[in-house]
């Protein structure tokens, strides 16, 4: 892989920012691009830049609309309450965007196209997670599919973290020697640079720094 090109999509979280390391280590250019989709909180964007500098990797963000007329997250909708069930799906909590990795993917995909890039990396894993059914990997071996097919081009959509606990994920990036950049990272649904502590990513993040036996150096 050490020869080729990928684009990662770095969210300005912990996860992603692993991804990106990792995707440094194994592809000779990178590219990182983060969404700015109506998100209540532009602190992600704030760090998703930082991080991208310090890689010093090429780093876009792309602004898509639809969701902002949609609102039917608490990610979105800041009068929604991010720790409630959602109202339409009692099996996912209300931070639930529907179809986010569909659009983000499709849009890295047709950046992908349009520069002749053929690998993506998305920081998804399906062990710790918010049980979002995107971030699964039968939907990301699906989509990858769907996007040769629908471009007539041949991607893979490379998900490094799917397997991986919160407490595997920080000891990968303590031994790519980037564990003190998570202090850079951006995890809490409440927008506080800080982890709350309460909320189910700051819940997350805590858990697996806990279990790795290591400090968050976001503390
Ligand atoms: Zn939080």
């Amino acid at each position: 892989m050490k020869n080729k090109s990928a684009i990662v999509l770095l969210s300005g979280g912990q996860d992603s920012t692993t991804a990106l390391f990792w995707a440094k280590k194994n592809f000779q250019k990178i590219e990182a691009i983060s969404f700015d989709y109506g998100q209540r909180h532009k602190i992600e964007l704030k760090a998703a830049k930082k991080i991208a500098k310090i890689a010093k990797v090429k780093h876009k963000i792309i602004r898509i609309k639809e969701f902002e007329q949609i609102k039917n997250s608490a990610l979105l909708d800041k009068k929604l309450d991010i720790k409630k069930k959602h109202k339409l799906d009692r099996k996912l909590p209300f931070t639930f965007v529907p179809g986010r990795n569909i659009l983000f993917l499709a849009i890295a995909g047709s950046y992908a196209w349009t520069k002749r890039i053929k690998n993506i990396i998305i920081g998804v894993s399906e062990v710790d997670y918010s049980g979002y059914p995107d971030c699964r990997k039968n939907f990301i071996n699906a989509f990858e599919k769907s996007l040769c097919l629908g471009l007539d081009y041949k991607i893979k959509i490379h998900t490094p973290l799917i397997n991986k606990t919160k407490k595997q994920i920080v000891l990968l990036a303590k031994k790519m020697g980037v564990l003190n950049l998570m202090k850079y990272t951006h995890t809490c649904y409440n927008g506080n640079k800080i982890p709350c502590g309460v909320c189910q990513a700051c819940k997350l993040r805590a858990k697996g720094f806990k279990n790795a036996g290591i400090a968050d150096p976001l503390k």
